[in-house]
């Protein structure tokens, strides 16, 4: 029933007494059913699917629970509404003015790497064909730990990758995984080395003739084989979800190419995991894509919980 509430009152969610003001001013006397149900929820920071009929308010059910967990005091944008149409972000920015209109929120600033919740009204058109390119685009500006990838590295030794490489093969539960180099000889080498440690590995790079490049990536996709090793010609918009494991065998130079690069795994809503190979020399870079994606890659533990890919 969309209209039968629990007798719930707003002062029961012990919000912000600025909100609480805006509510009432809206002239919202108590919670609808869908607020009931999924306010308290949103509030402990849980993530929420929700459905409810039209008109019965669900927008004020994910901006309630939004400007309430806001911290004013932070300058940096920590909530995204995405809704599928201008119009709905005009009347929804309104709404949210509204009801937060005695918080002091700030504007103008577009920095998402503290934003820490991501709504999605209307999520049955913006999870359609049609959006995906562009959710996934920001999705990528969202801190990582929104993305599901959880990102590793190990400091080594040019001479020790390749050893390394093979203990990451025996510990990880690899279901395909993408192995990244910087240039085209490096590629085939390591590519050799891989079938010589008898794991079943492809490889791509820019020289080989088109034919040949489209005929191992179909064999790739179709699970042909477990690995694959290549430069970042292969990174931008490739979609394989089998993918759950990428390794830079070399670190890339930038954040960009890094962020195309450790998106080939954990592809739309799946998990995945990135292990990079840090030497000496890629130390400085390290910290610097850290800094500029404002993500967070930690050293590899001794154990990798297989629950996070
Ligand atoms: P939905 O997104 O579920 O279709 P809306 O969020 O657009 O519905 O809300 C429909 C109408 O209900 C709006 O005019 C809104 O102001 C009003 N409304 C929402 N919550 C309440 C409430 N608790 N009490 C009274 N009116 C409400
Ligand atoms: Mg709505």
């Amino acid at each position: 029933d969309v209209t039968a509430t629990k007798g719930n009152e707003f002062e029961d969610y012990f919000l912000k007494r600025e909100l609480l003001m805006g509510i009432y001013e809206k002239g919202f006397e108590r919670p609808s059913p869908i607020q009931e149900e999924s306010i308290p929820i949103a509030l402990t920071g849980s993530d929420i699917l929700a459905r409810a009929k039209n008109g019965t308010g669900k927008t004020a059910a994910f901006c309630i629970p939004a400007l309430e967990k806001i911290d004013q005091d932070k300058n940096a944008i920590q909530v995204v509404i995405l809704v599928p149409t201008r119009e709905l972000a005009l009347q929804t920015s309104q709404v949210c003015k509204e009801l937060g209109k005695h918080l002091k929120i700030q504007k103008g600033i577009c920095i998402l790497k503290d934003c820490s919740m991501l709504i999605m009204d209307e999520a049955d058109k913006l999870l359609s064909p049609e959006f995906q390119p562009s959710i996934e685009q920001l999705i990528r500006y969202l801190p990582s730990n929104r993305q599901g990838i959880t990102q590793f590295y190990a400091f080594v030794e040019e001479r020790q990758k390749v050893h390394c490489l093979n203990t990451l093969f025996s510990k990880l539960q690899i279901n395909q995984s993408i192995i990244f180099c910087n240039s085209v000889n490096r590629v085939e080498l390591l590519a050799k080395k891989i079938t010589e440690l008898g794991y079943s590995c492809f490889y791509i790079h820019a020289k080989m003739l088109q034919d040949h490049r489209n005929r191992v990536f179909h064999d790739f996709r179709n699970g042909a084989c477990r690995n694959l090793v290549c430069t970042d010609l292969f990174t931008r918009g490739i979609d394989i979800q089998a993918v759950n494991v990428v390794i830079n065998f070399d670190f890339p130079k930038n954040a960009e190419t890094y962020l195309h690069r450790v998106g080939r795994s954990g592809r739309f809503g799946h998990l995945g995991l990135a292990v990079n190979l840090i030497t000496y020399e890629d130390r400085f870079n390290l910290y610097r894509i850290e800094q500029e994606l404002g993500t967070e890659i930690k050293p590899i533990p001794p154990q990798i919980d297989q629950a996070i890919y």
